[in-house]
């Protein structure tokens, strides 16, 4: 495989897929020598068949919004590789929503299932639908309107949606709901992510954010540091945000900063649980806005417009919000600020140019498709409970989890240890879910 070779092609067939074309170039460049070292994959043409989906639903979703009016937006599927196991992964719901991002998401999600050691295949879907401002009501028909389109495409055996940024329990039970009524069947394991009262599993809503807090602590202990006392600053205020902030400060570490699309807020004390819990009343209200946190509580967060979590000091950096949310001068300012790790929880929140910043300046980076597989992998864990009929209590759900953290961790060392002994989470995560998927696609066929 020559890499620029498969890349132009690529880019030809197409244009414009900025994000999509960023993921796989990088996958890529990880795995070029691994797979010169195996003429089999080439004579399968396997990276150029991994590049493509299996295939990609679009659809139009039509509702009527709280003034009468009608809304059009466009929904998606994209059923991107069932080697392992049937298509699984979250839909957004976002206004930037586009046919590239899904595909990027859905590509990064075939590798990242294939980490978790559970048999599930990569998808991703969503809406440029945008939340913000929407009414609960809203927010309903919007979700019974899309499941409507999408209800005969996913099934607990065929394709698994789950949430991602904008979609979280609420809007899987208004999905569920809907899906219901249309299958005529009680299928929980059509979606996860429901409520635990309907088959979802305990710790799903947490999983993401303490599955990613879990690799981290691999990656300090690896390298001999400890996260207690350390100062923490992450993005977002979702269901990710909040369970790594959780988890973090259970662990010991000091929150100290937290920042959404209207600026940061600084918390020089570090987050208390009420803020914490506060971050879930944040993200119920569909505004958007970390100033509420300042608002809320005044003395202790000090807001600041326009600014990022990356310009306040601290040791650890975790984006957990959006792709490219932290680029190469937010790498600069973290560094020189005294940042030493840097650990991906968003799908690809750091630009290449961020990624090659803290590797040549000896910053621990780990990606994203590694240290966030916490979420997927409990929703793996909530599809095995449902084929079973059964429910796990929450230290059965956290034992498991905590051990499919330390195989990811096995896993990116295994592939990515250097010759002079550091490890390469980039490399090693890309490898070791490149390898499972190439091996399923070879020993299936053409
Ligand atoms: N959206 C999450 C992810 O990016 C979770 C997907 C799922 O649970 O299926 O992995």
């Amino acid at each position: 495989m020559n890499v620029a070779k498969v890349m132009a092609n690529l880019e030809a067939k197409h244009p414009g897929e900025k994000e999509f074309l960023q993921a796989v170039h990088e996958v890529l460049e990880s795995i070029e020598e691994i797979y010169n070292q195996h003429p089999e994959f080439e004579n399968a043409k396997i990276v150029e068949r991994m590049v493509e989906p299996d295939r990609i639903f679009t659809f139009r979703v039509a509702w009527v919004d709280d003034k009468g009016e009608v809304q059009t937006n466009l929904g998606y599927r994209v059923q991107f590789n069932s080697a392992i196991g049937p298509y699984k992964g979250g839909l957004r719901f976002h206004k930037a929503v586009n046919l590239s991002m899904l595909k990027f998401l859905g590509f990064e999600q075939t590798f990242k299932n294939a980490l978790t050691t559970l048999p599930m295949g990569g998808g991703k879907g969503g809406s440029d639908f945008d939340p913000v401002g929407k009414s609960d009501a809203e927010i309903m028909r919007f979700c019974q309107a899309f499941m409507y389109e999408l209800w005969q495409n996913i099934g607990p055996d065929t394709d698994v949606p789950a949430g991602d940024v904008g979609v979280g329990g609420r809007e899987i039970g208004y999905m569920y709901g809907m899906y219901k009524k249309l299958a005529r069947e009680y299928n929980t394991g059509v979606l996860t992510g429901k409520g635990a009262t309907w088959g979802g599993s305990i710790l799903r809503p947490e999983a993401t954010g303490f599955g990613a807090l879990y690799f981290t602590q691999h990656v300090l202990h690896t390298a001999g540091k400890d996260i207690k006392g350390k100062t923490v600053a992450l993005s977002g205020f979702g269901n990710v945000a909040w369970g790594a902030a959780t988890k973090a400060v259970e662990l010991g570490a000091k929150v100290v900063a937290i920042s959404g699309p209207d600026g940061v807020c600084e918390i020089a004390n570090g987050i208390t649980k009420e803020m914490i819990d506060y971050m879930l009343v944040m993200r119920a209200s569909n505004q958007n806005r970390v100033e509420m946190m300042a608002e809320k509580f005044p003395g202790q967060a000090k807001f600041t417009a326009g600014k990022k979590a990356w310009s306040v000091k601290c040791d650890i950096a975790l984006p957990c919000a959006f792709q490219n949310e932290l680029n190469g001068d937010d790498a600069k300012e973290l560094i020189a600020n005294g940042t030493w790790c840097c650990c991906e929880v968003s799908n690809m929140g750091c630009t290449p140019e961020a990624i090659h910043t803290f590797q040549s300046n000896g910053i621990l980076f780990a990606p994203g498709k590694a240290v966030n597989a916490g979420g997927v992998a409990t929703s793996g864990l909530e599809m095995t409970q449902n084929a079973a009929h059964l429910g796990w209590s929450g230290e059965e759900v956290d034992a498991k989890l905590h051990f499919i953290m330390t195989s990811i961790h096995e896993a990116c060392v295994k592939y990515g240890k250097q010759a002079d002994g550091h490890i390469d989470y980039v490399k090693g995560a890309n490898i070791a879910g490149f390898m499972k998927v190439a091996t399923a696609m070879l020993e299936q066929g053409i």
